[in-house]
C-alpha cells in the first residue's frame, strides 16, 4: 500500500530524500532540485522532512512570547522591498523616532503580557551612532533586567560598528555587557552579491555580512538565521544561501534557528517598479520549510515558520512539512503589515497552543535559545482547542446560559458550547 502511494515519486527525487533521511549532507544541486518538485514528489518531500523533523527535534511545536519594537522608521538604505522605511521630511506623516520613555513603556507593557524577550530593531537612521544603540540597551537592561533583548541586525551593526571607530570583536563585547543578549539574522535577504545589487545596493556585502554573524558567534552572542524568498531569486541562490549558513553553523554553532521569510509584494518597488514574481505560492512555501528541515540537519535544527508571512493555517501546514517553530507573539509588527501582509500583528500565547494542539502536537513555550519555559503537555489546559463533542461536555451544566445564542429561553438541560 506504501508503494502505491509512493509510486508517482521521480526516482531521482527519491534517491536525494532517502540519502537526506539516511543522513548525507544534501549538495546545493539536490536543493535545488528538490526547491522545483511538484504534486507527488512535493508531498514525498513534505513527508521525508516531517519524519526528519520527528527525529532530529521530536513531536513539540515551540513558541516565544515577545515583542517587537521598532524604535525609528527613518532610514536611508532604500531597499527596494521595504514598505517600512521613511525619510525624516516625511515627519508630517508617519515618520518617527522613539524616545526612551516610549521604549520603556512597550518593554512593560511586553513584561506584563509575559514576555521573555524583546526585539528591538529599526532603520538606519543617518543622525544616529553607536552610542544610542549602546543608550537603547543600557536603558532596558537597567529597567527590566529579566527581558532578553534580541537585537540589531547586521545592517544596524555595519552602520553603528563603522561610526564606532572599534575593533568589531570589542563592539560587540561592549554591546553584550550593556545587555545585548543575541542577534537577529536579519539584512541577509538572498546571500548573493549580484541579488543584493538589484534589492538593495546601498546594503552590506555578502562578505561583511558573514563577517558580522561569525565575529558575533566567535565572543559568544548567538543568532537566528534568515532568508527572504519569492521575487527575483533562483532555486540555486537559495540553495547557496543555506549552504552558506550550514558552513558557518559548522564552523560557530551559533545559529539558534532558520527562519524563511516570504516576500511581502504589495506595497514596495521591487514588485510595483521593478517587476519581481509577487510573493511565494503556497508550494513554494512548503517546499522551503521542507528542504531547509533536509539540508540543514543536522546542524540548525529548529526551522521556523513566519505566521506573520503565512498566515497561521499555512503555518500549521508547515508544521507537517519540517518545521517544529512557530515564532514570536510580536505584539506589534510594522515590517511586514507596511509591505501588505494582513495575518495580524499579534499572537497571544493561548491561539499558538490552540493552533499547535489541532495538529495533535504538544505546545512549548521557549526563550530565545530554545530553553524550555513551560510544557503543555495536558490537552485540557487548552479546552478551546478539543473536538468538538468535548468541547459540549467540558461546558456542563454550570456555564449554561438562561437563554440560547437566538435569545430564546434555553431548556435547563440544554448543553452550551464553550468558546471556541
Ligand atoms: S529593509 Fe531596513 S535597511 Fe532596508 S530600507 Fe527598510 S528599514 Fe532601511
Amino acid at each position: 500500500m506504501l508503494e502505491r502511494l509512493f509510486q508517482d515519486v521521480n526516482p531521482g527525487v527519491a534517491r536525494i530524500l532517502d540519502a537526506a533521511l539516511d543522513g548525507k549532507e544534501l549538495s546545493t544541486a539536490d536543493a535545488a532540485t528538490l526547491l522545483r518538485v511538484r504534486g507527488a514528489d512535493l508531498q514525498a518531500l513534505q513527508r521525508a522532512a516531517d519524519l526528519a523533523r520527528k527525529e532530529d527535534v521530536g513531536d513539540d511545536i515551540s513558541f516565544v512570547v515577545c515583542r517587537n519594537i521598532n524604535f525609528t522608521n527613518i532610514c536611508y538604505v532604500g531597499c527596494s522591498f521595504c514598505g517600512f522605511a521613511r525619510h525624516k521630511n516625511d515627519a508630517a506623516a508617519d515618520a518617527y523616532d522613539r524616545s526612551m520613555e516610549e521604549i520603556l513603556e512597550k518593554c512593560g507593557d511586553a513584561v506584563a503580557r509575559g514576555a521573555s524577550e524583546v526585539c528591538i530593531q529599526g532603520g538606519i537612521h543617518p543622525n544616529k551612532d553607536h552610542t544610542h544603540y549602546h543608550e537603547i540597551l543600557t536603558t532596558i537592561h537597567s529597567a527590566f533586567p529579566q527581558l532578553h533583548i534580541h537585537a540589531y541586525s547586521p545592517e544596524e551593526v555595519d552602520f553603528a560598528h563603522r561610526k564606532s571607530g572599534m575593533e568589531l570583536d570589542d563592539y560587540f563585547r561592549w554591546m553584550m555587557e550593556a545587555g545585548l543578549g543575541s542577534m537577529p539574522g536579519t539584512a541577509a535577504e538572498i546571500l548573493d552579491d549580484e541579488v543584493r545589487e538589484i534589492l538593495s545596493p546601498r546594503k552590506l556585502t555578502v562578505a561583511r555580512w558573514e563577517e558580522i554573524v561569525r565575529t558575533a558567534h566567535s565572543v559568544g552572542l548567538p543568532s537566528t538565521s534568515t532568508l527572504m524568498y519569492g521575487h527575483i531569486e533562483t532555486p540555486e541562490h537559495i540553495a547557496n544561501h543555506i549552504a552558506l549558513l550550514r558552513d558557518i553553523q559548522k564552523d560557530t554553532g551559533g545559529i539558534t534557528e532558520f527562519v524563511p521569510l516570504g516576500f511581502i509584494h504589495e506595497k514596495n518597488m521591487l514588485y510595483n517598479v521593478l517587476g519581481s514574481r509577487p510573493g511565494a505560492s503556497m508550494s513554494e512555501d512548503l517546499r522551503l520549510i521542507a528542504v531547509s528541515r533536509l539540508m540543514l540537519r543536522p546542524w540548525i535544527t529548529n526551522i521556523q515558520v513566519s505566521w506573520v508571512k503565512m498566515g497561521a493555517k499555512l503555518a500549521q501546514v508547515a508544521m507537517n512539512s519540517g518545521a517544529n517553530d512557530f515564532g514570536g507573539s510580536l505584539m506589534e509588527e510594522s515590517i511586514s503589515r507596511e509591505s501588505g501582509a494582513d495575518h495580524g500583528e499579534n499572537m497571544p500565547a493561548e491561539e499558538f497552543r490552540r493552533l499547535i494542539r489541532e495538529l495533535g502536537r504538544v505546545p512549548v513555550e521557549r526563550n530565545t535559545t530554545y530553553g524550555v519555559l513551560a510544557r503543555f503537555e495536558d490537552p485540557a489546559l487548552d479546552p478551546a482547542s478539543l473536538e468538538p463533542e468535548r468541547r459540549i461536555e467540558l461546558a456542563g451544566p454550570a456555564r449554561q446560559r438562561d437563554r440560547d445564542p437566538m435569545g430564546r429561553d434555553a431548556p435547563a438541560s440544554a448543553p452550551v458550547l464553550a468558546a471556541g
